[in-house]
């Protein structure tokens, strides 16, 4: 592809509309109109509808798990978590994740306690829990990411032989296996987000796994503050259902699971090929998972090949309509909010959230597309010199 005068440069983007980084795999129009015709038919719009149970019950048949509990969003499901696990005192939990899973713990008055993760992994380890361990934590929130895992047993070892409570925030990780298991079937329980930018989607939507009954009870029962099955006794309720619409989506959603799966494996091979080529710019491996979803194209900017920062690459990518992100900027450690929470040496984290940039991927981006992204980086590098003068951020 020859590229012309690149948009930071003063000359045209190349892309006319923004091509985002999320999965936004939607249903046919035809289908997802059938399921909105049945939803008026019977009238039922949510509260433990017909198609939510239809939905969990695949979930779970699915994941191989006792208990899908569906939810209004993975957010709230994290709150119902720790409400539901009684955690207590403090809660070990990576810097490095999006802000929810942190302040899910704050909204239960639980305090954060920051771990760090492995530089090559991006996830916690037993190394990095062991520097982090002190008084009063009763349970450690891991999270895994990008469509990777965390060598999630080690921890689950390292959390048992500590006497405390493990559980995940595996938004990104739905349909992802590790051994011969599924994500989903691992530590007290698990969440997962089906929100529009995830590999399954309800558009807005999440959901809680488990394989212990007791658990999955109060799940229930929190969930609504209609109660709902057998009540146990929960101190807070809320209102976490999931509405009929949401399920639907999610049903037609999973029904393609694997169809969306193939086609991210098709834009990473993409991606590594064209990567390839490029001197700084290494697309990051698949750790822990087996079987990936490929949730997300992660890339690690070195400077000194590249010649320039990630941010510049960033903005001059901006520049061209590629909405290329940087993930977790700047650090949840690094917030004023959480300045009264315990704090230790990040420095992997540190490393890390300078250096990585999450790349377009899903149903908005043709093979194509990939082709002209990797064509524009190998360009941008080609005028780093002229790029880095006119490109701050
Ligand atoms: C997406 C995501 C969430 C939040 O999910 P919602 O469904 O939008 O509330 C939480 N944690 C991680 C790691 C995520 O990627």
């Amino acid at each position: 592809m020859s590229i012309k005068q690149l948009a930071c440069l003063g000359g045209k983007p190349l892309f006319e509309k923004s091509v985002p980084v999320g999965q936004l795999y939607f249903p046919d129009w035809d289908k997802f109109r059938n399921s909105m015709d049945g939803i008026f038919e019977r009238q039922f719009y949510t509260n433990q509808g017909p198609l939510t149970q239809e939905f969990e019950k695949r979930i779970s048949d699915f994941l191989g798990v006792k208990h899908a509990i569906c939810v209004t969003n993975a957010t709230i499901g994290l709150m119902m978590s720790a409400e539901a696990l009684q955690l207590k005192g403090k809660v070990i939990v990576p810097s490095f994740t999006f802000i929810a899973t942190i302040l899910s713990l704050k909204r239960c008055n639980l305090k954060p306690v920051f771990c760090d993760v492995d530089y090559f992994t991006h996830h916690i380890t037993p190394t990095t829990l062991e520097r982090t361990m002190q008084k009063d934590v009763s349970a450690v929130l891991g999270v895994n990411l990008w469509g990777s895992t965390a060598d999630v047993e080690a921890v689950e070892e390292w959390a048992s032989r500590h006497g405390i409570i493990c559980y995940w925030d595996s938004s990104q990780t739905f349909g992802c296996s590790l051994g011969n298991n599924k994500i989903g079937n691992f530590g007290s329980l698990e969440v997962f987000s089906f929100h529009a930018t995830k590999v399954l989607s309800s558009m807005e939507g999440g959901c809680i796994t488990t394989n212990d009954d007791k658990i999955a009870a109060r799940l229930r029962n929190i969930r609504s503050s209609y109660g709902a099955g057998y009540p146990v006794e929960v101190v807070k309720t809320s209102n976490g259902r999931m509405s009929e619409f949401q399920a639907a989506v999610g049903l037609l959603s999973l029904e393609n699971f694997y169809k969306y799966q193939k086609n991210n494996e098709l834009v990473r091979e993409t991606y590594t090929k064209e990567l390839q080529k490029i001197k700084g710019v290494t697309l990051e491996n698949i750790h822990g998972a087996n079987f990936s979803n490929h949730q997300s194209i992660v890339v690690r900017i070195n400077p000194e090949f590249f010649g320039a920062s990630r941010n510049v690459l960033m903005k001059a990518l901006h520049c061209e309509n590629v909405l290329a992100r940087r993930y977790f900027h700047p650090g949840n450690h690094h917030l004023s909010q959480f300045d009264h929470d315990v704090q230790i040496q990040l420095n992997n984290t540190d490393r890390l959230i300078d250096e990585i940039l999450v790349l377009p991927s899903g149903q908005p981006t043709s093979i194509q597309d990939i082709e002209k992204i990797c064509s524009l980086i190998s360009e941008i590098k080609n005028n780093i010199k002229a790029v880095s003068k006119l490109v701050t951020y």
